[in-house]
Formats: structure tokens, sequence, C-alpha cells
């Protein structure tokens, strides 16, 4: 048995998450919530979940668009942390998917780390 799904590269729709034995998503489950398209999403290990009534699990992107766009804000200064924190696996930030690439929930937004600073990618 193998499996083609590559957690680093997770593809865009409606897809079901096939190793997600042993959790259930809902209130309290200790994963960070988030509102995402009218439904309630949860970001886990970099991934963000959303549990179907059928108790499956959909792997969901934020898309980029006109309130999450990919754009270089370099007077993007929010004091949601400190000024010498690096993002990167571990910093103690949620992951969240947007796009192509990774993000990091700071205080309601995406931060896409840049050089020395942090681009603001819209609210979530
Ligand atoms: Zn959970
Ligand atoms: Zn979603
Ligand atoms: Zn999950
Ligand atoms: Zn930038
Ligand atoms: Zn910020
Ligand atoms: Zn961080
Ligand atoms: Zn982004």
């Amino acid at each position: 048995m193998s499996h083609d799904h590559d957690p680093h590269h997770p593809r865009q729709g409606h897809e079901h998450h096939d190793s997600h034995e042993g959790h259930v998503h809902g209130a309290g489950c200790g994963h960070p919530a988030v509102e995402h398209d009218g439904h309630v999403d949860y970001l886990h290990d970099g991934h963000l979940h959303h549990a179907c009534a059928h108790g499956k699990v959909e792997e969901h992107v934020i898309a980029i668009g006109e309130g999450n766009p990919v754009a270089c804000t370099p007077r993007h200064a929010c004091g949601g942390h400190d000024a010498a924190h690096v993002h990167g696996p571990g910093c103690g930030h949620a992951e969240v998917p947007h796009g192509d690439h990774t993000d990091y929930l700071i205080d309601g937004h995406l931060h896409h780390p840049h050089g020395a600073h942090c681009d603001d990618h819209g609210a979530l």
C-alpha cells in the first residue's frame, strides 16, 4: 500500500485526509479554530482541517485573493510579536496554508516572513 498524498503539497479543493485517525476536531479539541468561508476549520500541524458532517476530514487552503493578498508590506508593524522573532517550525505561532506557501497566524491575521519584516497577508 502506498499513498501519493504529500502533506507538504496539499492540493486545492475538497480532499479527504487519509491519515487522521484517533482525533476529532471540535470545540475545545486543542487546535486553534478559525473561520473560513462561513465555516469553522482547525489549524493542525500546518494544515487547515475541516471536520465534515460524515466524520471525514477535509484539507482546506486559504485562497489568495482580495481578502488575503500576497503583498509585500514592509511597513507592517502590528506589534503581534517581538521584532526579533523568527517564524519557523515550533516558533509558537499556528501555521496556516495560504495558496502555495505557509503563513503564521498572529492576532487574527496572516504573517509571512520576508527578510527582516513580516508581510501582512490579510485577516483570517
Ligand atoms: Zn483538533
Ligand atoms: Zn475551510
Ligand atoms: Zn486535523
Ligand atoms: Zn515583504
Ligand atoms: Zn501583523
Ligand atoms: Zn512565529
Ligand atoms: Zn500568505
